[in-house]
């Protein structure tokens, strides 16, 4: 599978639509404790990890975790879509201060994937218009990613990409 070595400091932001498997992927390569998910900070200030009215209160939240996390120069993955430039920008500035290295990894399964896994939760009950919006906003930005500031992309483009990658870390 794809070989992703990010260095031991680095701040790695996973990029992708719902249903894109970040959480998943979060989950399956990082310490429960290195990573900082949108969704958590959501329901740990407003209950409701749905709740669209604490976004802001949430990521000040998430960027809060993510500067003290850096100050101690640990490692510390950003699990939220992260799809728009502008969305990166504030986290790749706080990178920066800390002389953190930043590192994208794009989850891009295809929107039918996005769609199809989306139907079936829970947890995410909105139209086929939001991943489709979250996609085209995602590959508007792909080529930008380096200009932002990010030193190392990795774009995985399809399940198997996904499912057979390998993170390991450099000293
Ligand atoms: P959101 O942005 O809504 O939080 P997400 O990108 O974090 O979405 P996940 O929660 O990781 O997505 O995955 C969505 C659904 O797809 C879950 O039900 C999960 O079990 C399933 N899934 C995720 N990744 C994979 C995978 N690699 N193979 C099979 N199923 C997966
Ligand atoms: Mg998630």
């Amino acid at each position: 599978g794809r070989k992703i070595a990010v260095p031991e400091f680095s701040m790695i932001v996973l990029i992708g639509a719902s249903g894109s498997g970040k959480s998943t992927f979060a989950r399956r390569h990082f310490r429960q404790t290195e990573v900082v998910s949108s969704d958590t900070c959501r329901g740990l200030v407003a209950d409701d990890e749905n709740d669209q009215a604490a976004t802001p209160d949430a990521f000040a939240l998430l960027q809060t975790i993510l500067e003290l996390r850096l100050k101690g120069r640990r490692l510390v993955v950003v699990d939220a879509t992260n799809v728009r430039p502008e969305d990166r920008r504030k986290l790749v500035e706080i990178a920066r201060r800390f002389h953190a290295l930043s590192v994208a990894i794009v989850l891009d399964p295809g929107e039918d994937v996005c769609r199809n896994r989306n139907a079936g939760r829970q947890d995410r009950a909105f139209g086929p218009h939001v991943v489709r919006n979250q996609m085209a906003a995602l590959r508007r930005g792909l080529r930008g990613l380096a200009r932002e500031g990010f030193r190392q992309v990795h774009h995985l483009t399809s399940v198997d990409e996904i499912d057979s990658a390998e993170v390991s870390r450099q000293r």
